[in-house]
């Protein structure tokens, strides 16, 4: 996908919601990514995880998959794109994670706020998912009689209620990362454990990385 969408527009993604400012200015500029290995392991557990239980909430419950969204502001000159893994009424987005967080890390909740603001739904869900070779594993065992409040060994679902205040500071942070597209400008980056998993790892620790 090119960086500018329709009039000129710059694309944002919603799953950059919040994220390290750096990072996706890298992404606008099109440097090449460069995925460490132990990240290229967890990204292909994270794709078959989301496959196995996006089936499940398709077939039995009726939700569309990969559901597809633009966001657009012509005064802010960006547009938010977005991919819902699930889409009914509301949204569901998964996350596979080698541990579970106690409660959802703030960037998720935005991603998932941007995806509430465009189906205009008062309420979504995320679901935070153990990531495992096998990943049927740990959904073969799912408590699905309360959906969409799912309970299990290795699984976390959160309701989430949308958040007009995170929203703005979304667009906030977005807007500030445009401003340093333009200026062509790298924003001051996170610089934490994130860096872990970044494909920009080798721009902003030419020496080597560590944490
Ligand atoms: S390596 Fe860290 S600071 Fe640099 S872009 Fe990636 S997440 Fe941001």
């Amino acid at each position: 996908m090119g960086n500018n969408g329709s009039d000129g527009l710059i694309e944002f993604y919603a799953s950059e919601a919040l994220t390290c400012p750096r990072r996706i200015y890298f992404r606008l500029k099109g440097y090449p990514e460069r995925w460490p290995e132990n990240v290229k392991v967890r990204l292909n557990q994270g794709v078959r995880t989301h496959e196995v239980l996006g089936r499940i909430l398709r077939d039995r419950f009726g939700f569309e998959l990969e559901r597809h969204l633009v966001l657009r502001s012509r005064k802010l000159g960006f547009e938010i794109h977005g991919r819902i893994d699930a889409f009914r009424e509301f949204p569901i987005e998964i996350k596979g994670k080698t541990s579970l967080p106690k409660v959802p890390y703030e960037y998720h909740l935005a991603q998932l706020n941007v995806y509430l603001r465009w189906a205009e739904a008062d309420y979504g869900y995320l679901y935070y998912v153990k990531l495992h070779e096998e990943p049927m594993k740990v959904i073969g065992r799912l408590d699905l009689s309360g959906f969409p409040v799912i309970k299990g060994p290795n699984f976390r679902a959160f309701e989430i209620p949308y958040d007009g205040r995170l929203f703005k500071e979304t667009l906030r942070h977005f807007y500030s990362v445009k401003k340093a597209y333009e200026r062509d400008r790298p924003p001051e980056g996170w610089r934490s454990y994130a860096c872990r998993f970044c494909p920009y790892r080798y721009l902003c620790y030419p020496n080597g990385f560590e944490l």
